[in-house]
């Protein structure tokens, strides 16, 4: 069955060795951080000794792929053009220091269109990636599926499988499927997970899927709300979440935890995971 790969967002505030160490605190064995302030501020200057010792703690630790995200505020299918120039030069410049730590993953949400309609905004998102992915990148990216909320594109398997295919270095993208925005969206994965995954592969190819936002819901299915919930707190439950990271198709994946919870609820949420994932496991 292979590994089982889990963590939470961590505070990057302290630089890349302390996150390291908040993982491995919370027992996790991969993490998310926000590569920025989400308001989309200057992201502090690289230290090249602490993201050494960062990647030689996430070596000794067995760490999978960490899966860093962009600020959420960022939008590549903004109308104005000042917006979009803003957001291309977001992502532009954490892919250059992404390139300290080579292998990895960074999400991104792909925008919302404002009222110029979703084709439109699948246009801009793609032109945006064709400007900032380079050949010689060894840093995946991928698209985050959404809730639906507002004009948001991403809203669908559809949706991102058009953006992937208008992009030029389009095998340097994957997507990061959150299990909260999903439900939202619509899709079924308390009731019908292997449908869900089926589609998925039908649309856009289970290959491109990399990674797994782990969160409960508040909302009903379809809501479009993206109002995330406690693992076994909301409406996705407890047991659907635990078939969604002992699923076949999903092995060896990084899940990671962005649910409402401060140190002491992450470290008990990853645990329990992995309790359950091991009792699969047998
Ligand atoms: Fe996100
Ligand atoms: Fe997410
Ligand atoms: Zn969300």
């Amino acid at each position: 069955m292979g590994r089982f790969l889990i963590g939470a967002h961590v505070s990057s505030a302290k630089g890349y060795e302390a996150m390291g160490r908040e993982a491995l605190s919370l027992g996790a064995n991969t993490l998310a951080f926000f590569t920025r302030n989400p308001r989309g501020g200057r992201a502090k200057e690289l230290d090249a000794d602490d993201v050494a010792a960062f990647r030689a703690l996430a070596e000794a630790h067995e760490f999978g792929p960490i899966v860093a995200h962009a600020p959420y505020t960022l939008n590549a299918c903004a109308a104005k053009e000042h917006l979009r120039t803003f957001a291309r030069e977001v992502l532009k410049d954490d892919l250059a220091r992404l390139a300290q730590t080579p292998g990895n993953l960074y999400n991104f949400h792909p925008g919302s269109h404002v009222g110029q309609g979703a084709e439109r905004g699948i246009k801009l998102i793609a032109a945006a990636l064709d400007e900032v992915l380079e050949e010689d990148q060894q840093t995946t990216v991928l698209l985050e599926t959404m809730a639906g909320k507002g004009t948001e594109v991403g809203r669908t398997f559809e949706e991102l499988a058009a953006i992937i295919a208008r992009v030029g270095l389009g095998d340097r993208l994957g997507v990061c499927l959150d299990t909260c925005h999903v439900w939202d969206a619509g899709y079924d994965i308390a009731g019908d997970l292997d449908g869900v995954l089926k589609e998925f592969d039908a649309v856009i190819g289970i290959d491109r899927l990399r990674a797994i936002h782990l969160n409960d819901s508040l909302n009903e299915r379809g809501a479009h709300k993206d109002r995330h919930a406690r693992i076994g707190e909301g409406c996705i439950g407890l047991d659907a979440l635990v078939r969604v990271i002992r699923h076949p198709a999903l092995q060896g994946l990084p899940f990671i935890l962005e649910t409402p919870n401060d140190h002491a609820g992450y470290a008990r949420e990853i645990a329990l995971l992995r309790a359950a994932w091991e009792e699969a496991r047998g």
